[in-house]
């Protein structure tokens, strides 16, 4: 089976690097004039005259980057399977769209208003209490496009700075934790689940996801399965799909945005599961059994971003999992994790603080269960 990737950056490469033991070939469509993946097939299409030729050489289609117009995927779904749907796209990549579907299926999310002016926005302040998120509704992703707003008159420096014909404006969450699952749907309505991760950002991007979370109490993973399930089941979805959450003192969850791909906090799923997200996207869209998606031992996900790790050194750790996606360095820019595993929390957390030594610009660690001084929390038992 020849598959068909639309965008051609490192989620696409390690969807390939997943797929050759399945016997599957890949063909990238890069429409940014940038690709990245640097393995199978990559055709770049700057002015979309080359769609044909990619059609022609693949059997369905689907894709690691969400960023795309939706008449161009509905075209592609004209002449070839793509999954997931250009539905599910359309909703995506509109943060609006997607919290008009929270609410629809009763999937909780921070107070919000969608405002189309500076007048509006600084209204929208006023009606939700500072502090609040401004997010431009469409293009924004690891924190572009956004502004923490703390008082009414940033409003107007906050729409200039943003420069975006609509915004979404959501109160500030006091979460205890940002959290994740991931699903997969197969092409017959099956659903698993992973465990949840825990995720920790700084500025917006992704900097750690420690799985499973060990004092995550069961039912919160299953409503946060429940979420996700009537999500896939409502876009009739079929592949991998992610729901960031944020949760709160009192354990509630309210989902922050979802994205229709295989997704950074899933990345420990390729040495910390019985089988990675990768592998059970691709089984998902070829209509194959889904695998078994429980954490074999906890694991965490360390990205490194901007430049490369002391990569001898991380190599030279125990059970310690480098995975570089081939890019130059630049600031900002993802250019490998590393999955760390052990056999007991306390074991994890050790390896986390080496390891983030041996990653430049690497912030401090800090997971939500994570003993505070003069504390005796025990993590070995979990
Ligand atoms: P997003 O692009 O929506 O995932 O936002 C990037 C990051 O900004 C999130 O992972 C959070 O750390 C933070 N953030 C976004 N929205 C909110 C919110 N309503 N309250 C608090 N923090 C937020």
């Amino acid at each position: 089976m020849n598959i068909g990737v639309l965008g051609a950056g490192q989620l696409g490469r390690m969807l390939a690097l997943a797929g050759y033991p399945l016997a599957n070939r890949f063909t990238f469509l890069d429409t940014t004039g940038h690709p990245s993946a640097d393995i199978g097939e990559v055709i770049i299409d700057t002015d979309q005259s080359h769609l044909e030729a990619f059609l022609d050489k693949v059997d369905l289609v689907t894709y690691e980057f969400e960023h795309l117009p939706v008449t161009l995927v509905q075209a592609i779904e004209k002449r070839k399977p793509v999954y997931p749907s250009s539905e599910a796209i359309r909703v995506c990549q509109n943060r609006a769209e997607e919290k008009a579907l929270f609410d629809r299926l009763a999937i909780p999310t921070p107070a919000y208003r969608l405002v189309d002016s500076a007048e509006a926005l600084e209204a929208a302040v006023n009606e939700l209490g500072a502090p609040v998120v401004a997010k431009s509704v469409t293009e924004g992703y690891d924190g572009k496009g956004q502004a923490v707003i703390r008082d009414p008159a940033q409003a107007v420096d906050a729409w200039r700075s943003i420069n975006h014909s609509q915004l979404i404006v959501e109160s500030f969450v006091d979460f205890v934790r940002e959290v994740s699952i991931i699903a997969v749907r197969g092409r017959d309505g099956e659903v698993v689940f992973y465990p949840m991760a825990e995720n920790q950002h700084v500025d917006g991007i992704l900097r750690y996801s420690l799985a499973p979370v060990p004092d995550l109490e069961d039912s919160v993973q299953h409503t946060a399965d429940g979420y996700i399930r009537s999500l896939l089941d409502e876009l009739d979805y079929v592949g991998v799909l992610t729901l960031e959450l944020f949760q709160c003192a009192d354990g509630s969850l309210l989902a922050n945005e979802m994205a229709p791909r295989v997704h950074n906090s899933g990345h420990w799923t390729q040495d910390g599961a019985v089988t990675s997200q990768f592998e059970n996207h691709l089984r998902a869209i070829q209509g194959l059994p889904l695998g078994d998606t429980r954490a074999r031992q906890p694991t965490v996900m360390v990205n490194v971003i901007g430049q490369e790790a002391d990569n001898s050194a991380v190599l030279a750790m125990a059970d310690a999992h480098l995975h570089r996606y081939g890019k130059s360095e630049r600031p900002g820019r993802k250019l490998a994790h590393i999955n760390l595993v052990a056999d007991t929390f306390d074991e994890l957390l050790n390896k986390v603080r080496v390891c983030a030594a041996l990653v430049p610009d690497a912030p401090e660690s800090h997971f939500s269960f994570e003993p505070r001084a003069g504390s005796s929390f025990d993590t070995t038992s979990r």
